[in-house]
């Protein structure tokens, strides 16, 4: 048996679990407060592997991602690395494309490759010498009362680790979480969604990107939708996001084709035929799963971050960035309470939960918005509202993406806000809309027109109103 245990006068052995994205990070942060860090990951060390297997090839970086890669000094090395995109694309089954941007002008998120930036963070937690990357070591059990860990090796083989603290990261079927549902008053749920999802490549052009870079390409069909972001090398990843039962109704190339013609034509040249039809069968589609508990910790042995907290469905990039800021939140706590265990770990539990029950809520949310509301000439007014109050009173109303991914506010304060904004606009324009009315009715009255082209114009506006109202 290994043992980690300090001896007198060291620091605390910090034992990770999980070096994806948010171990990673989070063994930097605890690194840099002088822990003696010890990272576990079941998986060989990606930066030598051949192929590296992840839940997405690119994943959108905004804001609270970035800042807490700025704590660890690792915000412009990735920011060089990622493709800005500055507003949603939306291609209209026509093939007509229209942008609604994301924020103000200059406000974008970007595009960043999950494996490289996985790759980057390990090699950055390594720089310190008070850190040391366990690979090929997956968690089978752990006891919250003595911290003692116990790892499956390849051969075979077992080893045993004792931590003065535990930290999951070891995403969203966390070995580690599997202690708190042992114990009583652990609250517990996760929701698989109807829809899979599936990567596709659309390759270069002549050299260049087949379509716009800077912008996230949306392909919403109400019921379904494909995405695409773009990569360093020219290529977009395309992701396809349907009910299982749909994908599994396709089973031929032809089929592939004659689906993609029908819902997704402008990107069948672009992806190209053959491709489409032999990548749509490579992998079968991936499932999604939204997962919440509570509290996040036992005692001061053990606490749960990232997608081992929290998984949530991806549909407001948030997951990844969520999972960094909880690395920010617990830094923000452990400075407060002096490096004291046994107070940061239910402060973190207090104030984190909430935050990221909204953010799972708002990407369920975000699942109808992204393939269905986009459609809707309301929606996109209601956007274009939204932004224009928010360029006049840019401290009072403030559109909701905004705060998720341009700012730092508390995800379930961001939603209060928005239900309140939400029915003051609303208000607003029911307010400006029985205005006109009666305003028009007064000139009416005091200056009656020509009924009959009265009749038309009215007419005229039925039309456009109800144009607005169709999805
Ligand atoms: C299709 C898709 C698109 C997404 N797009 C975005 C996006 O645009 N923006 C965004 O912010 N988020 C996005 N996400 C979410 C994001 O991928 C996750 O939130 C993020 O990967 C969570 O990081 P994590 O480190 O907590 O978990 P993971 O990335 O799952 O890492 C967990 C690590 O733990 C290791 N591990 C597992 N079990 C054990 C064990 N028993 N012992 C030791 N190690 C173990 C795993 O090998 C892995 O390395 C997306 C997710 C999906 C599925």
């Amino acid at each position: 048996m290994e043992d980690s245990a300090p001896r007198p006068g060291e620091k605390k052995v910090v034992a990770v679990v999980g070096g994806g994205l948010v171990g990673a990070l989070n063994a930097c942060f605890f690194a840099k407060r002088g822990f003696q860090v010890e990272v576990y990951e079941t998986r060989e060390d990606i930066r030598c592997a051949n192929v590296v297997r992840g839940r997405s090839i690119n994943l959108a970086l905004s804001h609270r991602g970035r800042q807490a890669l700025k704590h660890v000094g690792m915000e412009e090395k990735i920011v060089s690395k990622g493709i800005p995109m500055n507003a949603r694309m939306i291609h209209a089954l026509s093939g007509k494309q229209s942008p609604i941007p994301y924020g103000k002008k200059g406000q974008y998120i970007l595009s960043v490759d999950r494996a490289n930036l996985n790759k980057e963070l390990l090699t950055e937690a390594e720089t310190y010498p008070n850190t040391k990357l366990n690979f090929d070591h997956k968690l089978q059990d752990w006891s919250a009362e003595t911290g003692l860990m116990t790892f499956a090796r390849p051969d075979g083989s077992k080893t045993q680790v004792r931590a003065d603290l535990i930290v999951g990261c070891d995403g969203a079927f966390s070995a580690v979480r599997k202690q708190f549902l042992r114990r009583s008053r652990f609250n517990y749920s996760q929701t698989y969604i109807p829809h899979g999802y599936m990567e596709l490549t659309m390759p270069p052009k002549h050299g260049e990107f087949a379509m716009k870079p800077n912008y996230l390409h949306i392909w919403p069909r109400n019921t379904f939708m494909m995405i695409a972001l773009p990569n360093l090398d020219k290529t977009f990843t395309c992701t396809l996001f349907m009910p299982f039962e749909e994908f599994e109704k396709i089973t031929t190339g032809d089929e592939v084709i004659e689906f993609f013609q029908k819902y997704f034509p402008d990107a069948i040249p672009l992806i190209g035929a053959d491709a489409l039809k032999r990548d749509y069968f490579r992998l079968p589609a991936q499932a999604m799963v939204s997962v919440k508990c509570s509290p996040y910790h036992i005692g001061d042995k053990c606490v749960l971050m990232g997608d081992a907290a929290h998984a949530v469905v991806p549909f407001y990039g948030q997951g990844m960035n969520a999972g960094f800021e909880d690395c920010i939140v617990f830094d923000e706590i452990m400075n407060r309470f002096n490096e004291d265990f046994g107070a940061v770990l239910p402060e973190y539990t207090r104030v984190r939960v909430p935050d990221d029950h909204a953010i799972a809520d708002l990407a369920m949310y975000n699942y109808v918005e992204m393939r269905a509301h986009v459609n809707s000439k309301w929606f996109i007014f209601r956007k274009h509202v939204d932004n224009l109050l928010h360029l006049l009173m840019p401290k009072t109303i403030i559109p909701l993406y905004t705060m998720v991914t341009f700012t730092r506010t508390r995800y379930h304060v961001a939603v209060e806000r928005w239900h309140w904004q939400d029915k003051v606009i609303n208000r607003g324009l029911l307010a400006g809309a029985v205005g006109a009315v009666f305003g028009g009715s007064y000139l009416l009255v005091k200056n009656p027109p020509n009924i009959n082209k009265l009749a038309v114009a009215a007419e005229k506006i039925w039309n456009k109103l109800a144009a607005l109202n169709t999805p």
